[in-house]
């Protein structure tokens, strides 16, 4: 017995099946998604320019000004994104600037 019992996340009872989409709970009758309740829990190792771990929901601000591709817009340094969110992959920030949706690189802001 190597695999872990799923807890229901609203009894914490370990009485629940999988119905191949959904863990159910044999007490409460809840259902969730185990699967992607791992996956959310999972953190990104995201720093930014001061070595500073950052988090979803961050402030952080651009310590350069950063052309934007395929455009003349430039991202202004000192401008600020709000609630940022942290995603896999070569620009690890989806923010906002200015109102706009862009991705941005975490070596190049620093935490607000
Ligand atoms: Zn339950």
């Amino acid at each position: 017995m190597s695999e872990s019992t799923p807890i229901c996340p609203q009894c914490a009872s370990e009485q629940n099946y999988f119905d191949g989409t959904f863990t159910v709970c044999l007490e409460c009758g809840h259902e969730w998604d185990a699967a992607s309740t791992t996956s959310s829990t999972q953190e990104l190792d995201v720093k930014d320019s001061n070595g500073n771990p950052l988090a979803n929901g961050d402030d952080v601000i651009l310590i350069k000004d950063l052309k934007l591709k395929g455009s003349s817009t430039v991202l202004k340094k000192g401008a600020k994104a709000k609630g940022i969110r942290l995603v896999e992959g070569d620009h690890e920030i989806d923010c906002k600037v200015d109102g706009m949706k862009i991705m941005l690189k975490a070596c190049f802001v620093k935490k607000a």
